[in-house]
């Protein structure tokens, strides 16, 4: 006997979508939500692309809404990470917070998390001047100077939240050519703060009670450069939270988790929504969607069980 209909683990727009649409159809549902509930949007500020907001929503009201929203039809969200997982057998094992919790299906929406450059003083300076959060951390940087690393959407809306605070915002990009948007593309170069240091990585952040500055090597001449600055902004992607996954279903080579058919897993019974198996298109508004199907998937394959367990009766 389980103690839940679905376990969904994971609080962003696809764990929380899919929690509605699991209340809704009246069926017991715990969200393992985590201890930084929310997801990636807890970390943003405007979202001018989740439809229904004719004006920007700040990020965590979204969150803060879609979770009372999910409450109201009757999901029990617990604020714990999920430490471990047993697939092994039925009903499915989570555990968090010192108590294990089963259920007859599972959803995965546990999400992705912030790259980091991989070097030895950006681990040092963490919290001296080096964060992946403009939101969480821009206000610091009043009256200063920060450095953006990263081509994609993610770098080019931090540097322009940045713009509010700090004098000068230089984008670091490894390549020539951006990867952002066209429209987030043409506010930054038009924004008279920001300038770009182009074909060029980050060697070294330099300081040592804080950040004072970055080394810059150019990629196409290896030319070494000092850029003097007080903060220094990562924001080069993401990486899949599917750690406590790697032993229980199947992941692709970069840690993704891979669907056989529509939202399901290698494990049938796990069902998988938004950016801990997308890479493509990582937006809310398409992990809300991936919530909804997987939701659909979890309970017809529950109804199907309950089928199965009544034939089974029969015979
Ligand atoms: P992304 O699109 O994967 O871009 C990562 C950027 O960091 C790229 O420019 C990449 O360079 C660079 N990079 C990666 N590894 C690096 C390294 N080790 N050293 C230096 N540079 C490195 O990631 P994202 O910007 O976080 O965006 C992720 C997804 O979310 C995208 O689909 C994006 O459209 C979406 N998003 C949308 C919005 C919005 O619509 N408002 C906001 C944020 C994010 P290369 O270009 O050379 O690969």
């Amino acid at each position: 006997m389980a103690d839940y209909d679905v376990i969904i683990i994971g609080s962003g727009p696809a764990g929380l979508t899919a929690a509605i649409y699991a209340g809704r159809a009246l069926v017991k549902t715990l969200v393992v939500g985590g201890r930084l509930s929310g997801g990636q949007l807890m970390l943003t500020t405007g979202v001018e692309n989740f439809p229904g907001f004719s004006e920007a929503v700040q990020g965590p009201d979204l969150m803060t809404e879609i979770r009372k929203q999910a409450e109201r039809f009757g999901a029990e969200i617990v604020n714990e990470d999920a430490e471990s997982v047993d697939f092994s057998t039925k009903p499915f094992k989570v555990s968090a917070g010192n108590k294990v919790h089963t259920a007859k299906a599972v959803i995965i929406a546990t999400g992705s998390s912030a790259k980091w450059l991989g070097l030895p003083s950006e681990t040092t300076m963490r919290g001296k001047g080096v964060s992946s959060c403009a939101t969480c951390d821009g206000y610091f940087f009043r009256g200063k100077k920060v450095v953006v690393v990263g081509g994609g959407d993610t770098a080019l809306e931090e540097a322009l939240f940045l713009t509010k605070y700090a004098t000068e915002v230089v984008v670091v990009h490894r390549r020539g050519e951006l990867r952002a948007s066209k429209i987030l593309q043409r506010r930054a170069m038009s924004n008279e703060k920001i300038r770009f240091a182009w074909n060029s990585v980050v060697q070294e952040i330099l300081g040592e009670q804080k950040v004072e500055g970055v080394k810059l090597r150019n990629v196409t001449t290896g030319e070494i450069s000092i850029a003097t600055c007080d903060g220094v902004f990562v924001a080069i992607g993401h990486d899949p939270n599917t750690g406590i996954f790697t032993r229980q279903i199947a992941l692709d080579d970069k840690g993704y988790i891979l669907t056989q058919q529509r939202t399901k897993t290698s494990v049938e019974g796990v069902f998988v929504a938004g950016d801990v198996h997308d890479y493509r298109y990582r937006q809310a508004v398409t992990a809300a969607g991936e919530g909804c199907r997987a939701a659909i998937d979890a309970l017809t394959y529950i109804e199907e069980q309950k089928e199965v367990t009544v034939a089974a009766r029969e015979n």
